[in-house]
């Protein structure tokens, strides 16, 4: 069976050696008789793909002893709602609006309190990152909130906000791993699965110890609180256990190729063969501005609207699939995550130079 080049936004790509290992202990894992599906989440063995998956997230990116690692449900969007009811003390926090993940972050926490949106790119189709080095940076606030990567609109914070000693929360869901990271730069870390880490189903959460509390928005189900999850070692409840099982085998790919700053070298590397080509091209056009442009999803648009859906068909008979950008946004979108091979970029800048020759 042949594999072929997926550049969809997420669920993504994952390692095909972690697929193959997976495939291998499906029916009966490490001697056990059993898949990791079938496993109870409070075995020994199980124990251990979860003790091992947070110390290899650990050493990866470098976690401060002084935080916790989580893994969690309910998604990215789960996170939009425990963030105020957990952190939101004076019932205020200050929002930078960046795409559609950040506005509907900012909505639901403003069932929780008081939200300024202190910085926005909505003036141009969220195209650019705004400035944030001198923001307005409210005394009330508990603290400020970026979405990193803007899964939709192509664009990424190459620095993050001078927050004025408030605590930084960010949602990493599509940069996470994608390159180092000094965590103690920020409050909270969230990143769903499915974007650049392993299946569905799980959320990591990187929260610094003393935000950890019982003094939570009232009657917030035990469920959403960090501290339940952070007391029980991410097993309250039942956790996601297969994805945690997943994700623990692509720390470990990424460990054993370099850790991320060889990881944000490839990145690099992919990302701008693409770009490359796209601001040379007299048909294909980059939506986003230099500064600004994600590494992970990058947007653009044929000069003739009519083209667009001509050239994703037409990839599509090539084995470069799910290259359709956001109906919001319109054209193109390749999303080129860790497990997206150089070669897949390759073949699509190929693919694209053979379309612009054809359709000049
Ligand atoms: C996909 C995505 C989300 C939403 O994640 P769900 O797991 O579907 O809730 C949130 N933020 C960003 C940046 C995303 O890319």
């Amino acid at each position: 069976m042949e594999r072929i080049y997926n550049f969809s936004a997420g669920p993504a790509m994952l390692p095909v050696e972690v697929l193959k290992e997976a495939a291998e202990e499906m029916l009966n894992y490490k001697n056990t008789g059993m898949s990791v599906m079938e496993m109870s989440h409070r075995s020994k063995d199980y124990e251990m793909i979860l003790d091992e998956a947070e110390e290899n997230l650990r050493k990866l990116m470098n976690i401060p002893n002084n935080y916790k690692v989580l893994f969690l449900q309910g998604g990215g969007s789960q996170q939009f709602a425990m963030i105020p009811m957990n952190l939101m003390k004076n019932k205020e926090a200050d929002y930078i609006l960046t795409g559609v993940w950040a506005k509907k972050a900012c909505a639901e926490a403003k069932l929780y309190g008081k939200v300024n949106v202190i910085a926005s790119s909505e003036d141009k189709n969220f195209n650019y990152i705004p400035e944030v080095n001198h923001l307005q940076i409210n005394e009330k606030a508990d603290y400020v909130y970026i979405c990193e990567n803007n899964t939709i609109y192509g664009t990424k914070y190459w620095n993050v906000p001078d927050t004025k000693g408030k605590i930084l929360v960010a949602d990493q869901s599509s940069c996470f791993l994608s390159e180092p990271v000094d965590v103690s730069k920020y409050g909270l870390i969230f990143a769903g699965a499915q974007k650049n880490v392993g299946p569905a189903g799980v959320v990591i959460v990187i929260i610094r110890e003393d935000l950890i509390t019982d003094e939570v928005y009232p009657a917030t189900p035990t469920m959403l609180r960090y501290k339940i999850h952070s007391d029980n070692k991410s097993l309250y409840n039942t956790p996601p256990a297969y994805g945690i099982y997943i994700c623990g085998k692509v720390f470990k790919w990424l460990l054993k190729n370099g850790g991320l700053t060889e990881r944000a070298k490839i990145n690099q590397e992919k990302a701008k063969i693409l770009y490359d080509y796209l601001d040379q091209s007299q048909l294909f056009k980059p939506t986003v501005n230099k500064e600004s442009r994600s590494l992970m999803n990058i947007t653009f648009v044929t000069v003739k609207e009519e083209l667009n859906d001509k050239f994703i068909k037409e990839a599509k008979t090539q084995g470069l699939v799910n290259l359709k950008g956001h109906r919001l946004v319109g054209g193109m979108r390749a999303s080129l995550y860790n497990a997206m091979p150089l070669e897949g970029v390759k073949a699509l800048v190929v693919f694209m130079k053979k379309f612009e020759e054809e359709n000049q």
